[in-house]
């Protein structure tokens, strides 16, 4: 399946389709140094691939873990890339998860003031999330995404069938943005998650959350209204993760926490929480809803004293109501 998205005079080509490198390697050619860059875990697995189809290709290999999506980790590729003469002319492929290719964005974007990047994201959360939507970022001072630019891939290529040698809890990681996906915009899609066998049905989830994300993002690249209803889940979500210190939870299973608090209608949250029964999912971590206020007074999307909020009211549709904070807090049971 091909899909293409534009950005101001850039395009961006989606590939969704089994064996991928055979597609990747097409494109290569045109460009006379390809430097790939990917996480150690990510090269462990993958290096028998990476060296029979882009055999020339350099390799920048980092450290996996959230908090390595840093300046310093994006300055050594800088280093790297320098120290390697690498022209704006030439490309980039991001192979990883959320942290590569969110990186990697956001270096292609300052790059000699901008270098070709293509994408292929390996784990299920950057396939359905982080691929699409030309967001990128590095964490600094503690806080998520807090540097980061609007930057258009080239070219995006999805493969299933690397969510394969991928965890269990990574690809519950996943799923959760699926499920935010279905409640917000896609009662079919909500509704296949509740009523289907999950694993069998992977492709498809993944290839429906695809083309909704596609959709949203085109009403509203830079995020100014609708997209917006995809931050559901995520102001009490990144608080959680604040607190937490980004240690022992990953940012779908705060999000899990976070639909539930902010889902105040009981129909709805029962359904979620079939969901999350039949994914294996049990809440077990503590969450002291009173001591998330202060994290989200500092939320990005706060501004004198009002936060957009997205509701949910009937499963597929949702609202951007414009809050007090105070409202808000009241909202989420938190005093
Ligand atoms: P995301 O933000 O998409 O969850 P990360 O970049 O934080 O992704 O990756 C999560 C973890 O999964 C990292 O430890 C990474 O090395 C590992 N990983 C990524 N892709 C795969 C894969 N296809 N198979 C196994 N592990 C993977
Ligand atoms: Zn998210």
């Amino acid at each position: 399946m091909v899909f293409s998205s534009n950005l101001n005079d850039r395009n961006c080509t989606y590939f969704i389709k089994d064996n991928i490198f055979d597609n990747v390697t097409k494109y290569t050619t045109d460009y006379k140094k390809v430097v790939i860059i990917t996480d150690d875990n990510v090269h462990f697995i993958y290096k028998d691939l990476l060296n029979k189809y882009l055999p020339n290709a350099l390799l920048f290999s980092f450290k996996p873990r959230e908090k390595n999506k840093s300046l310093k980790i994006a300055l050594s590729l800088i280093d790297f890339l320098v120290d390697n003469n690498i022209s704006n002319q030439d490309l980039l492929i991001a192979f990883g998860g959320g942290v590569v290719l969110d990186l990697v964005g956001f270096v292609s974007s300052i790059y000699k003031r901008g270098i070709t990047y293509f994408s292929i994201p390996t784990t299920l959360l950057a396939q359905v999330d982080a691929c699409i939507g030309f967001k990128t970022a590095i964490d600094y001072k503690g806080l998520k995404n807090v540097i980061g630019s609007f930057y258009l891939p080239s070219k995006v290529f999805i493969d299933y069938t690397f969510i394969k040698t991928l965890p269990n809890r990574q690809i519950r990681n996943g799923l959760f943005e699926v499920i935010k996906m279905g409640l917000v915009y896609d009662k079919s899609l909500f509704d296949l998650l509740l009523t289907n066998n999950i694993k069998k049905e992977l492709p498809n989830i993944i290839n429906k959350a695809i083309v909704d994300k596609l959709e949203i993002v085109k009403q509203d690249p830079y995020d100014n209204n609708i997209r917006k209803i995809l931050n559901y889940g995520h102001t009490i979500g990144h608080a959680i993760e604040s607190n937490n210190r980004f240690n022992n939870i990953l940012h779908g299973e705060a999000v899990a926490y976070g639909m539930l608090y902010e889902t105040t209608n009981q129909e709805i949250k029962n359904k979620l929480l079939e969901i999350y029964k039949k994914i294996h999912f049990t809440l077990k971590l503590n969450v002291d809803i009173n001591k998330l206020v202060s994290y989200i007074y500092n939320d990005k999307k706060v501004s004198d004293d009002t936060i957009i909020v997205p509701v949910v009211e009937t499963i597929g549709r949702c609202d951007l109501i414009n809050m007090k904070i105070s409202e808000f807090i009241k909202m989420i049971g938190a005093r």
